[in-house]
């Protein structure tokens, strides 16, 4: 049976009623885009492999949306992860999987852009492929297939995913998304096979076609080689930036139902200049570019005006650190008093959270307040290089809950190395602490929620090299936690250490992981960021089915002269610069914000020109001389690579 928009859509009509949340499924809300179809060149399905609720509020999804929408001749659609329910509902059926916009099935788009934030969504992934009736493997696509491409965070080490997407897009996608579809028309209008589309794709800055690479291993296991088959593929493949942050989207979809963050979502700042040992996503986004005050103030009035949301949130991987963060505050505050907006400021570091800055928070409903210490000793601080006293901590929590948020929540993470049991009972130390601080201030109203994840060596980091916790260590770990951290006020939240080995597994895995993804698929992993899906019994024996052993990828050390298996893709930070950085936190040495003392990681030498084209203070970079002009022109020198 061929199934068409208005097949699906009567077939939906009986369906809907008889799954939960059908508004999951239906489309047609505020500010989503329907082009006329048929007079379109170029269309893309915007997958994300969860469901809608989270997907949603996805900043990566909505930034691409509105960049492809704006295009005459391109459409975006979205497409997201059934439930269940509703998969077995699609199943039975036999309806594929279709977009929300047109209700076109998605194997009739041109091109797949699959977003990828975090590794556990790897398995839905296939998951999608499959119920969209798409070929999973990329040798087994031909022409008439879509061309399947994926990007975000967990793209950083696509190998795991190589055999089952086409191109990957290394680092930001605001401009390579138009290089793509550019690349895409110009390909489907000559009429050429689908193996030179790919190569076309090399072409493209940031863009890695994982089919014209082969690998060879050691006996030990080890990775011995990486080599290109196809000349235009390059080594390494660098990652794409955006000089300037361009506009933030404002026509954003609204939702029917409730998602996990219904507000407008306003990036005021891109990358982190702290240098967290353990902190992926702080390596991969430098360098950090900043937008003015003027910009979000207009975008939050545009955002507002566009979608009726009542919560503004101020993103960044570290807000209060954003140069005029106290400016713009004041300046919403200004602006939007008596508007009954929420602002809410997500990632505040503690050193950098003044009094000032939270007497200035417009949250009336003053939920929760949370800050991110990390570590509950100094010395563990200063391995992973995040300096910050336990007065310091305890001075702000102070601050916090005499300003009327009565529940503080702290992050924190077990299996930092070297961490022993003395390390994790001052996590219990300090939070009971830190709610006598509470008690102090506005008695036995105050609360304390600590939220414990596991650390996993993520790659592109100074802790690339270590090896991750056991299941039996970090289970000793918890149960201590559970045990002390109990009693009114305090609440305790943790990872259950299966789902870190998973997403260990995946994150650090060479090529051969690939086999292991399949194989658990078909054993009916999916949704692995959802506790009650996990099956980590079906991943062993995924492992066991293609004979690898999973304390490879996740227990051992590695040597620092190990070839890694995502080396070949560069994050442009030096992997010298991770090594001595590595060999600072043996020592317990820790570096200082790196806009007051650049460290010459890298970053600025690749783009050294980008840089000289936007000088000033939208990065947080030095600037670099004029080229070709007098020395004394250098206001900062570019530093070298020994540097
Ligand atoms: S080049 Fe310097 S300032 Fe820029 S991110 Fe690297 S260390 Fe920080």
């Amino acid at each position: 049976m061929v199934n068409t928009p208005s097949s699906i859509h009567s077939q939906l009509e009986c369906i809907l009623p008889t799954v939960r949340k059908p508004g999951r499924y239906t489309g047609g809300e505020l500010n989503q885009v329907v082009k006329d179809w048929g007079a379109i060149e170029t269309r893309v399905a915007l997958v994300f492999p969860d469901i809608y609720d989270l997907g949603m509020s996805n900043l990566g999804l909505a930034i691409l949306y509105e960049i492809i929408n704006q295009r005459p001749d391109a459409l975006a659609e979205r497409v997201f992860s059934p439930w269940t329910d509703m998969e077995a509902a699609l199943r039975q059926a036999e309806i594929p999987l279709y977009s929300l916009e047109t209700m076109h099935p998605v194997n009739e788009f041109d091109i797949l852009g699959i977003s990828l934030p975090y590794e556990t969504l790897y398995t839905n992934t296939l998951n999608l492929l499959d119920l969209a009736g798409i070929p999973l493997f990329t040798s087994q696509r031909d022409e008439s297939h879509p061309l399947i491409i994926a990007g975000g965070h967990a793209t950083y080490n696509p190998e795991p995913m190589h055999t089952f997407i086409d191109a990957f897009v290394i680092g930001e996608g605001e401009e390579v998304i138009n290089d793509i579809v550019d690349t895409y028309r110009v390909w489907k209008a000559a009429g050429k096979a689908r193996g030179e589309l790919l190569r076309a794709l090399t072409r493209i800055e940031g863009v890695y076609v994982p089919s014209f690479y082969e690998t060879d291993y050691r006996a030990d296991g080890t990775l011995a080689a990486i080599r290109t088959i196809e000349e235009s593929a390059t080594l390494p493949v660098e990652k794409r930036i955006v000089p300037k942050l361009p506009p933030p989207p404002t026509n954003l979809v609204v939702p029917f139902i409730d998602t996990v963050h219904n507000r407008i979502p306003i990036e005021i700042m891109r990358g982190c200049t702290r240098g967290c040992r353990f902190c992926h996503a702080g390596m991969v986004t430098r360098p950090v570019r900043e937008r003015s005050v003027k910009e979000i103030v207009d975008a939050i009035e545009e955002g507002v005006a566009n979608t009726g949301f009542e919560e503004i949130g101020l993103l960044s991987l570290s807000s209060s650190d954003y140069t005029h963060i106290l400016d713009l505050v004041n300046a919403v505050k200004e602006r939007f008093t008596g508007r009954h907006l929420s602002i809410s400021l997500p990632s505040l570091r503690i050193e950098s959270v003044s009094v000032d800055l939270m007497d200035a928070i417009m949250d009336e409903r003053r939920s929760g307040f949370t800050l991110a210490p990390e570590a509950a000793t100094e010395k563990m601080r200063q391995i992973i290089n995040k300096p910050v006293s336990t007065q310091q901590v305890l001075d702000t929590a102070r601050e916090v809950y005499s300003r009327g948020w009565p529940t503080l929540k702290l992050y924190f993470m077990i299996g930092h190395p070297s961490e022993t049991l003395e390390d994790v009972q001052a996590i219990i130390d300090l939070c009971k602490a830190v709610l006598k601080e509470g008690r102090k201030v506005i008695g036995k109203r105050a609360k304390l929620h600590a939220g414990v994840s596991t650390f996993v060596p993520k790659p592109h980091t100074p802790f690339q090299w270590v090896p991750c916790d056991t299941v039996e260590s970090i289970t000793a770990k918890q149960n201590l936690l559970k045990d002390q951290l109990r009693g009114r006020g305090l609440k305790l939240t943790w990872t259950p250490p299966e789902e870190t080995m998973v997403e260990a597994w995946l994150s650090r895995g060479d090529r051969r992981m690939a086999e292991v993804i399949y194989q658990a698929w078909q054993r009916g992993v999916k949704f692995d960021a959802w506790k009650e899906h996990m099956n980590y019994q079906a991943w062993l024996e995924a492992f066991s089915a293609v004979g690898l052993d999973p304390a490879f990828y996740t227990h051992r050390e590695r040597d620092v002269t190990e070839k890694l298996p995502w080396d070949h893709i560069s994050t442009t930070v030096r992997k010298s610069f991770m090594v001595q950085d590595l060999n600072r936190s043996h020592a317990g040495e820790t570096l200082e914000d790196c806009r007051d003392n650049c460290y010459a990681c890298g970053v600025l030498p690749t783009f050294a020109d980008l840089r000289r084209e936007n000088p000033g203070e939208a990065w947080g970079c030095p600037d670099v001389s004029p080229r070709g002009k007098n020395k004394e022109l250098i206001q900062v020198a570019v530093p070298t690579q020994d540097a």
